[in-house]
């Protein structure tokens, strides 16, 4: 274990002032949630940017263009991964983003393995989505604190109650929520404090999202105004105090509650309060475990976790660029770290900030935050990077794939280059790379949480590899793992097949649907069929 010792760069007590005020999170919502709309009204509320547009403008993308963003541009889609930095209230909050198509990958996934709390963003007409509750899957697996934003509430939807009923009923997180709206959805007027009891009325600003106008009343005032919505607002005030539903903090530290902050992004109502609970209630980045299950103190010498690659970035270089979000210890550019997988020293002299679309070089960085590395050819995801004595975090888990396809090499010509494209992509984790003697090994099977990453596979043979692919989609939906006793009777079956993960030798057995495996369960008793769960 290292001690937090001091070094050239490292000062332990700078470095646990700088971590206590950071705050590491990402938004997990489904597309049209208005997760981009929230985006910009964080970082307008917190004065990081000047107009709206400037940071998350879906039509209006600047920075590097590469291949990548001709390609994102083409599909009208994000790929790329980045992290907002937003200075507000004396803290630094980093907003890591995760790419909102409805294209899911595993890179949405992995996001969530660097931060230290989420937001939760619903739309208060639709409640909880299917991408929602994936990724919220994922942090409670990771145990990842959630602070849950009901957005959209000038426009009609549900009845506040009832979406806390749903969450607290289909996925068992318990809503505290911190403030009340006054008004129905559609119809809002304003938001009780329940902190302080206080009523803050809202009044739209002409021209969108700036900083919302706002407008203390006292409760005798208030209920003059807005009559019975305020009657109605107390009402279920009082009831919430009846159940208790009051801010916990273990329990929300636990991932077991969750605050409930009600708002609307695009007129930039109750944005300010999410911005507070970020400050007050999300954790600062603590200690991660390693490989060991040892926790690194925060004011030990650097160490980071690579989450996410990059590649291609910019054409003319053929560059990878690895994000990695610092763990513990100061980071300077320049220093030489070394590389946890192979002992190799790694050079920093090429390091990047990444905001929104832009790069900027940065020199230094703290807990929580997230550096961009480029020339990281070397760099896998779940990769450890450290300063001093060696250190090593546990690898970033392996999500269960729902999309299958047979890869194989258009020219056989050039089948050598085909291979090695397969292997370091897999490598990467860029999809799962699944064999079986049936299929041979020209004939490997491509499983990816979401059809983007065969996309991503497809574009980088040919450009990278200079070994085009075809591939042929396969009819299953979902992956269980199981033992080499169930494997011959499983791949007897119709609709399964046995095949083995190339990367770690786990044998996964492919099922069309859940109808089917249902069947295949009921029929065969004694089958080892677990899930592969997503997260740690
Ligand atoms: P994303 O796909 O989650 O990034 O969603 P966007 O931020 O692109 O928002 C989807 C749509 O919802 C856009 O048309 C937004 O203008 C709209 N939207 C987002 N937040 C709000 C809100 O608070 N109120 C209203 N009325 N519309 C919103």
């Amino acid at each position: 274990m290292s001690a937090p010792t001091e070094t050239p760069t490292n000062k332990p007590a700078e470095t646990l002032s700088e971590a206590a005020r950071r705050r590491t999170f990402a938004v997990i919502s489904h597309p049209d949630a208005g997760k981009s709309t929230l985006t910009e009204a964080l970082a307008l509320h917190a004065a990081a940017i000047t107009s709206a547009g400037a940071v998350h403008g879906k039509g209006d993308r600047r920075g590097v263009t590469s291949d990548w963003m001709e390609m994102e541009q083409a599909r009208g889609i994000s790929i790329t991964s980045a992290a907002l930095r937003i200075d507000y209230g004396g803290c630094v909050l980093n907003l890591l983003d995760t790419p909102g198509h409805a294209d899911f990958s595993e890179d949405t996934y992995r996001v969530l393995a660097a931060v230290d709390c989420a937001i939760m963003l619903l739309d208060s007409a639709k409640g909880l989505e299917p991408q929602t509750l994936k990724l919220f899957d994922v942090c409670r697996a990771r145990k990842v604190p959630v602070i849950t934003f009901v957005n959209k509430w000038d426009r009609p939807g549900r009845e506040p109650l009832e979406l806390l009923d749903e969450i607290e009923q289909r996925i068992g997180l318990r809503p505290t929520p911190l403030n009340w709206p006054v008004g129905i959805a559609g119809d809002f007027r304003g938001l009780i404090d329940r902190s302080d009891d206080s009523y803050t009325k809202l009044h739209r600003t002409p021209g969108g999202a700036t900083v919302a106008q706002e407008e203390r009343l006292d409760h005798d005032r208030a209920a003059e105004i807005e009559q019975d919505a305020w009657i109605q607002a107390r009402e279920e005030l009082e009831l919430l105090g009846e159940i208790g539903a009051d801010y916990d903090e273990e329990s929300f530290l636990a991932g077991v509650s969750s605050p409930v902050l009600f708002g609307a992004a695009l007129p930039n109502f109750g944005v300010g309060q999410l911005l507070r609970a970020l400050i007050d209630l999300a954790p600062a980045p603590s200690p991660q475990a390693d490989a060991a299950g040892v926790p690194r103190p925060i004011e030990a010498p650097f160490s980071g976790l690579v989450f996410k690659m990059q590649a291609n970035m910019d054409k003319a270089h053929r560059d990878r660029m690895a994000f990695v979000r610092v763990c513990s210890g100061r980071f300077d550019r320049g220093m030489v770290l070394t590389h946890a997988a192979t002992g190799r020293p790694f050079a920093t002299k090429y390091t990047q900030a990444v905001f929104g679309a832009e790069r900027h070089t940065i020199d230094t960085a703290f807990p929580g935050d997230v550096i961009a590395l480029v020339n990281a050819q070397a760099l896998r995801v779940g990769d450890t990077l450290y300063e001093g004595p060696k250190v090593e975090f546990p690898p970033i888990p392996s999500f269960a794939p729902e999309h299958f396809a047979v890869a194989r090499a258009l020219d056989a010509g050039r089948y050598k280059q085909f291979r090695r494209g397969i292997e370091q992509l897999d490598t990467e984790g860029v999809v799962q790379v699944l064999v079986s003697d049936v299929r041979g090994e020209q004939a490997p099977v491509l499983a990816a949480v979401g059809p983007l990453q065969f996309d991503v596979v497809k574009h980088r043979m040919e450009h990278e590899f200079r070994a085009p692919i075809e591939l042929a989609h396969l009819d299953y939906g979902l992956a269980r793992r199981t033992d080499a006793a169930s494997a011959p009777i499983l791949h007897g079956l119709s609709g399964a097949e046995v095949l083995t993960r190339r990367l770690d030798g786990e044998l996964l057995v492919l099922v069309h649907n859940k109808w089917r495996l249902r069947v295949i369960e009921r029929d065969n008793p004694g089958l080892v069929l677990e899930p592969l769960l997503a997260g740690g």
